[in-house]
């Protein structure tokens, strides 16, 4: 969710700004603009609308060697060019760009008003900059760290002013901030992903640090003046693992990469002469695991399916109680934290603050919180009591798909390391690595029937609504398929399990809304064939997703899409690659911004 990005140097700052911007746009923003010094002047540049339209903005010849940007995704005041930020001081000498909310800009903003400064914008941010600048008497970082001990609320922020070219105040809470170092050049962004084309040093920033960079250098201390050591680490991801490599967009790539991510989740991780799983990162002894009495999982959007998928192979396999919650409800109904529950927070970006503030509860309370997370040096797995990483690669569309598949993977880990702890045979264990093993030839096998899928969503698209329908362990898969047409084809979708239908859903059948079923081969088989026959006596249209060669549910339903034959387990992963495909391809038919779907943010950053 928005970005920042600051840049201290001997290139051209536009250059390096905008094309760090470009790679932040993946987390979703409505806005964008920079802020250019060259020791003489500071100019600003913003507009509404992408980075394109930005550039078009921003003359050839913008000189500066230093500076700010942002891509903004509003929150206070209208998607206009003013609310854009950077946003100046009244004497055009100080810049700054923030993400995250001032929940205490009211007062603040009155004050201020009270002493003589002037606003324009409607942003909460706008305060940052009048505080920052009334504090001003020649030190940048003290005048940041003295308006920020004033404000309450999140951020991420970078200033500079305009008669010091080789000075970048960089700050946060909340909102996310990694330094990169290069030579001679300093950078300062919201993630590694704008800063991996110039260098693999990176420091990672906790909360209420500050950092001043200059070309060749940098300080770190905290809010309260305290110098602090920071140790520098080296990014993995390649610069390649970002480009679309050829498909037309990065949902498509990170859908066909599955059959690699996935088994990038289990790799290394697997020990098949104990038939069990080893997560070293657990930071747990076999006795505080034989402990662990009951798992909670806080979760939001599809990494909240991809938890209820685990929780119920765990509880049965495991033989734990396992129950997943929203993170966002969680963190504010005063839960109770019990001593013999293990908590799970699960988020792709490791930045979702809704996930990140249920653990502080979680932690809070005394409890242990483990982090499931993809992108590596994030906040929750450097906040949390451990966890495992999922290795998927940067997933860079806004809607997730290959950390969903991932991410129950790595839980599927853990519930075969708890269940070989308890219950289950050497040869179950065995049984069950096998059929982890086999996922990345079935996976193939379902990615390639993209092209039927494709002319499926041709027929479909132009349906108004949809319900997905699944049972036991797939009835969060049915979550997740809704959840995922609705993010990119902007389809009325709603997920159910297919028992719940009679309850109510029912009423919505009609000749506008086909019903998408999952039909596995398992002991619920032939009480979803009940519901969909229910479907079809109401005149409804039903696409059903099956296990190869099953005839039965072929006569049924209008169309079908088959996938491969797996254990019963693993059935949300085959069955997740269809609905993944279907969604896309009802977004291209759309004419959808597949990668940026409206109003939407990859890394919630905001609650
Ligand atoms: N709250 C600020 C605004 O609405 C910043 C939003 C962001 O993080 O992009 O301008």
């Amino acid at each position: 969710m928005c970005g920042i990005v600051g840049y201290c140097g001997y290139r051209s700052a536009a250059e390096v700004l905008l094309s760090g911007l470009k790679r932040l746009e993946y987390r979703g923003y409505d806005s964008a603009g920079i802020g250019l010094g060259d020791g003489k002047s500071l100019d600003v540049y913003k507009t509404k609308g992408k980075i394109k339209d930005l550039r078009e903005h921003v003359p050839q010849e913008a000189s500066g060697i230093i500076g700010i940007g942002h891509t903004r995704w509003a929150t206070h005041g209208g998607v206009t060019d003013i609310n854009a930020h950077p946003h100046m001081d009244t004497d055009k000498k100080i810049a700054v760009v923030h993400n995250g909310i001032i929940e205490n800009y009211m007062p603040l903003k009155e004050m201020l008003i009270g002493e003589g400064y002037k606003f324009i914008s409607e942003t909460d941010s706008e305060v940052l900059i009048h505080l920052i600048s009334k504090f001003y008497t020649g030190d940048l970082e003290k005048a940041v760290k003295e308006a920020l001990m004033l404000v309450k609320g999140t951020y991420g922020i970078i200033a500079f002013h305009k008669d010091n070219p080789d000075q970048l105040v960089g700050a946060r809470n909340g909102s996310p901030l990694v330094l990169g170092i290069g030579e001679d050049e300093m950078f300062l962004a919201s993630d590694v992903s704008a800063l991996v084309a110039y260098t693999k040093r990176v420091v990672y920033f906790e909360d209420h640090e500050v950092v001043t960079i200059s070309k060749t250098d940098y300080s770190t201390s905290n809010i309260d003046n305290e110098a602090i050591n920071k140790e520098v680490e080296n990014i993995s991801w390649e610069l390649e693992e970002m480009e679309k490599g050829g498909y037309d967009f990065f949902m498509l790539k990170e859908i066909h990469e599955q059959s690699q991510s996935v088994p990038r989740a289990y790799q290394g991780r697997i020990d098949e002469e104990m038939a069990t799983a080893k997560l070293g990162g657990l930071n747990m002894t076999s006795r505080e695991l034989l402990d662990v009495e009951r798992v909670k999982i806080v979760a939001a959007g599809t990494s909240y399916h991809a938890g209820l998928v685990a929780a119920l192979q765990m509880e049965s396999m495991a033989r734990i109680p396992c129950s997943v919650e929203l993170a966002s409800e969680f963190r504010y109904r005063n839960p109770v934290v019990e001593k013999n529950t293990l908590y799970f927070a699960l988020s792709q970006s490791g930045e979702t603050i809704d996930t990140l503030y249920a653990m502080r509860e979680i932690q809070r309370k005394g409890g242990r919180c483990l982090g499931v997370c993809n992108v590596v040096g994030s906040t929750i797995p450097r906040e949390s009591d451990g966890g495992v990483y999922l290795h998927s690669g940067p997933e860079i569309a806004v809607a997730s798909t290959k950390a969903f598949t991932s991410q129950i993977t790595a839980l599927y880990l853990f519930t075969l390391n708890m269940a070989r702890m308890r219950d289950l045979s050497t040869e179950g264990g065995l049984r069950f690595i096998k059929a982890l093993k086999e996922l990345p030839i079935q996976l193939e096998k379902a990615l390639g029937d993209s092209e039927h899928i494709q002319a499926l969503a041709k027929k479909y698209a132009k349906y108004p609504h949809f319900l997905f329908l699944g049972r036991g362990i797939n009835y969060p898969v049915a979550l997740e398929g809704a959840l995922k047409l609705k993010e990119v084809s902007y389809i009325h979708a709603e997920g159910y399990s297919a028992a719940e239908i009679k309850h109510g859903p029912i009423a919505l059948i009609n000749e506008e809304t086909p019903s998408l079923f999952l039909v596995a081969d398992d002991h619920l088989k032939e009480k979803v064939i009940s519901n969909m026959k229910e479907i079809k006596a109401r005149d409804g249209m039903v696409i059903a997703v099956a296990v190869e060669g099953d005839k039965e549910v072929a006569g049924i339903a209008d169309d079908v899409i088959y996938v491969p034959r797996v254990d019963p387990a693993f059935n949300p992963f085959v069955m997740s690659i269809p609905l993944q495909l279907f969604s896309y391809y009802c977004a291209i038919e759309l004419g959808r911004d597949v990668d940026q779907p409206r109003n939407l943010a990859k890394s919630v950053t905001v609650e």
